[in-house]
């Protein structure tokens, strides 16, 4: 399926038509008219005929058709009830549950999200949650209007329980803000990589210039911060790596921010990402012990030799597991490992593998991607050459890893899916109870305003009286930051003072 017609589909509801036939296919190219299927070969054609009646008992009728050159292949009838749910919103899910059966149908994948797609299915259950409704009604909500698998029910109520017991005035931080720190720096470049980073020899900006520029903006914003009298939650470097800098760089650094940001005490978490092993050392621990960094990460990614040097990591396994023990010695006892599904020539048994080698370690959290084919990383340029899991074995490879977790005592605390992922699956964040990350709660709930400081930080403004989101990115370049960071400050605290309504 490489082209699709949707006949009949009304303009409000197209977008989420796409979205959803691009589930089954991202590259699909999805077009709306009202002609007859012009039955042309190679592409499947689809069309979908309503017949909504609400009748007395509000009952929505939806027809379907699944046409390929000429030949019906596949009918569907749908029929949802509008007692309990708006009819407005019952018809939409019922034009996405009729394009989703079928769709299954036809091509034998099934969808454990159902038509849920554009939303983060925990924001979701939040908010119908803080609507007053009941666990049992959010349930039988999911699984009637958006046909999520029960298992898939389960696995979001179990994280937004947790969610609510690290962070129980998730309803309120709106008012406090979290701080995002991004160094733009890695030593090398990963195969997979579409994160701000640069290599840190390489041609674009020196990095005490941009230092420079870094400490700006934790003055500005740290003054700001101490004017209006607005409490930070959490602080998390990113990147890049923030430990690809030297350890006197980063002392400065961390030395500058307590100086200048209001109630460095009474913060919940600072974090800082080690994640490539390669740039952890002793005195690095050191200047992170010093300044009571709570949590780090250092990401194995996977704990095969031959799949780091596949995808361009220049870190070996026998390193990351060497660092770990010496982070951990050093007395930096909280760590995250993300882990990757769908790496390279990997399937259930290199899996399995790294499974066994993260026992040894039993790091505190662990954060379990999918891989993603974004547009810009190198695997997607060079597809052909990365061989890949099915999307059956990818399957298998999640439900090992969630397995695994469960014997070895993590929970679930956060998920998210992105476009693009292998088998449509998602990301999930697992922890030992009281592990959890305070930051990753607030980013992905969107639960208040993260101010971005660095190169390719991106903030994201949530109005704590109206819960809107708007976005401010910082230049993502190294030499584009350099130059223009002193505008980028002021204009970011012009419309953080607009959003608290402080003006
Ligand atoms: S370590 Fe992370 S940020 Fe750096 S190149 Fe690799 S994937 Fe990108």
């Amino acid at each position: 399926m490489n082209a699709i017609h949707l006949v009949g589909i009304e303009e409000k509801f197209q977008r989420a038509c796409v979205r959803l036939v691009q589930l089954f296919n991202d590259e699909a190219n999805v077009t709306f008219n009202e002609r007859k299927p012009t039955r042309k070969k190679e592409v499947l054609e689809l069309s979908v005929i309503f017949d909504i009646e609400e009748t007395d008992d509000k009952t929505i009728f939806v027809k379907a058709g699944l046409f390929q050159d000429n030949s019906p292949l596949i009918e569907k009838s749908i029929t949802l009830s509008a007692l309990e749910f708006p009819v407005k919103k019952v018809k939409k899910q019922a034009v996405l549950y009729t394009l989703l059966t079928l769709l299954e149908d036809h091509t034998g994948i099934e969808q454990p999200w159902g038509v849920l797609t554009g939303i983060r299915p925990t924001k979701l259950y939040h908010s119908m949650r803080r609507s007053g409704k009941t666990k049992d009604e959010i349930h039988e909500e999911l699984e009637k209007l958006y046909l999520l698998r029960p298992e898939k029910i389960e696995l979001l109520s179990k994280i937004v329980d947790r969610q609510l017991t690290v962070v129980p005035d998730l309803d309120e931080v709106s008012k406090e803000v979290s701080v995002y720190i991004g160094i733009p720096f890695c030593p090398t470049m990963c195969a997979y990589c579409t994160f701000p980073a640069y290599a840190i020899n390489g041609k674009n900006g020196s990095v005490p210039e941009f230092l420079e520029g870094l400490h700006y903006e934790l003055e500005k914003t740290g003054e700001w911060l101490r004017e209006n009298k607005i409490k930070v939650s959490t602080i998390y470097y990113g990147g890049g790596t923030p430990t690809s800098i030297t350890a006197e760089e980063m002392d400065a650094l961390y030395e500058h921010m307590y100086e200048v940001f209001p109630g460095m005490d009474q913060i919940r978490e600072l974090t800082v990402e080690a994640g490539r092993p390669d740039t952890i050392t002793p005195e690095k621990i050191d200047v992170l012990k010093k300044w009571k960094v709570d949590r780090i990460s250092v990401n194995p990614q996977s704990f095969t030799n031959e799949t780091l040097k596949a995808i361009g990591r220049h870190h070996s396994v026998e390193e990351t597991v060497h660092k770990y023990h010496m982070a951990y010695e050093q007395g930096l006892t909280n760590i995250n490992m993300d882990l990757i599904i769908g790496l390279p020539g990997e399937g259930l048994e290199e899996f399995q593998h790294t499974l066994d080698v993260t026992g040894e370690l039993l790091p505190t959290s662990l954060t379990v991607h999918t891989l993603s084919y974004k547009r810009a990383s190198q695997m997607t340029k060079y597809k052909e050459k990365y061989k890949v899991a099915s999307r059956e074995e990818v399957h298998e490879m999640m439900k090992l890893g969630d397995t695994w977790m469960a014997e070895h005592g993590y929970a679930p605390y956060y998920l998210y899916r992105q476009k693009n992922i292998l088998g449509n699956l998602e990301n999930v964040g697992y922890a030992l109870p009281g592990h959890e990350s305070i930051y990753n709660i607030m980013i992905m709930e969107e639960a208040q305003t993260i101010i971005g400081l660095g190169c390719g930080a991106a903030s994201k403004w949530v109005d704590p009286e109206t819960g809107k989101i708007d976005r401010f990115a910082n230049p993502k370049e190294p030499q584009a930051y350099i130059e223009n960071f002193k505008d980028y400050t002021h204009k970011k605290l012009e419309a953080l003072s607009l959003l608290f309504k402080l003006n």
